[in-house]
C-alpha cells in the first residue's frame, strides 16, 4: 500500500493505486480545498 501526501498541502492519503488515493483523498479535497475542484485549472481567479 503507498501513502502519498495531497498535492496541496500536507495531508497523507493511502491507497494501493492512484485511484485509490485520489478516492482517499477526494473528502479531503473537498473540504480543505474545494475552491481548486470548482475552479479547475485556472485557480485563484474569482470574478
Ligand atoms: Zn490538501
Amino acid at each position: 500500500m503507498k501513502k502519498m501526501s495531497c498535492d496541496l498541502c500536507e495531508v497523507t492519503a493511502r491507497g494501493e493505486t492512484f485511484e485509490d488515493w485520489m478516492k482517499a483523498l477526494m473528502p479531503h479535497y473537498i473540504e480543505a480545498h474545494r475552491d481548486v475542484m470548482e475552479n479547475g485549472d485556472e485557480q485563484g481567479r474569482h470574478a
